[in-house]
């Protein structure tokens, strides 16, 4: 909005009140060892291992859930909530035996930016000289030193000449080789309307 770029996309991003929740892992079972990530589209939940032997519950945007968009990121509360907390760790219950309901709450709660397909939108700006790595949702954390090595790549590439909206900027993975298609990333892609539209991307 500050460099007069409202509305210059195909793609916006929007603040979403998030909370993830915290449980030890049942008796008997070693969830540091043996846990793994998983999402569960039809309860409505994921789970990933959270050290030391914690399980780690989030939504995944069922359809019956509301959403928590706001309006002012900053005055959000950050004060986790019962109802929610019971309703993600009962859903995970419901995969893990034995997963208990602790009467302490605990999880992390926070805001962050949302786009229409949930990818985020690492790109130029139509302002020379202006790049963004945002929309980047509740699932980026994990790629922030492969995010910052394409936008290294990408600023490089544009500064050099390149015209990226047009010829986008292919960038090799550098442990694999493998190509990562920027164009995936831009702020003018088209919405695929069968695409998934939950945090896990
Ligand atoms: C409760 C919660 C749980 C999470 N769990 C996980 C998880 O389990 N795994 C995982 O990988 N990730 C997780 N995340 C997501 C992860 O925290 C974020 O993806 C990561 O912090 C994003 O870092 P960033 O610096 O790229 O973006 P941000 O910290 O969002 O920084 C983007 C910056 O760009 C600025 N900005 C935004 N729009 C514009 C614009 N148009 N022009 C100029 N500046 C702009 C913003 O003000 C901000 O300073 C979670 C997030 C939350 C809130």
């Amino acid at each position: 909005r500050m460099a007069g770029l409202e509305g210059a996309a195909t793609i916006s991003t929007r603040p979403m009140r998030r909370e993830v929740y915290v449980v030890p892992g049942p008796e008997g079972l070693d969830f540091d060892d043996a846990g793994c990530v998983m999402g569960d589209l039809d309860c409505g939940f994921y789970l990933r291992p959270e050290r030391p032997n914690n399980i780690l519950i989030g939504s995944v945007e069922a359809a019956c859930d509301e959403l928590g968009w706001v309006e002012e990121p900053d005055a959000a509360s950050l004060t986790l909530t019962r109802t929610e907390f019971e309703t993600h760790v009962l859903r995970g219950a419901r995969r893990i035996r034995n997963l208990g309901l602790p009467h302490e709450q605990r999880g992390v709660v926070g805001v962050y930016d949302v786009t229409e397909d949930w990818l985020p939108v690492y790109d130029r700006t139509d302002l020379d000289g202006f790049y963004v790595a945002i929309g980047t949702s509740g699932n980026q954390f994990k790629n922030a030193a492969i995010a910052a090595h394409c936008m290294a790549e990408l600023i490089t590439e544009v500064e050099a000449g390149r015209d990226h909206d047009t010829d986008p900027v292919v960038v090799q993975g550098p442990h694999l080789g493998l190509p990562i298609d920027l164009g995936t990333f831009s702020r003018n892609r088209p919405l695929d309307a069968d695409a998934p539209v939950n945090v896990l991307g």
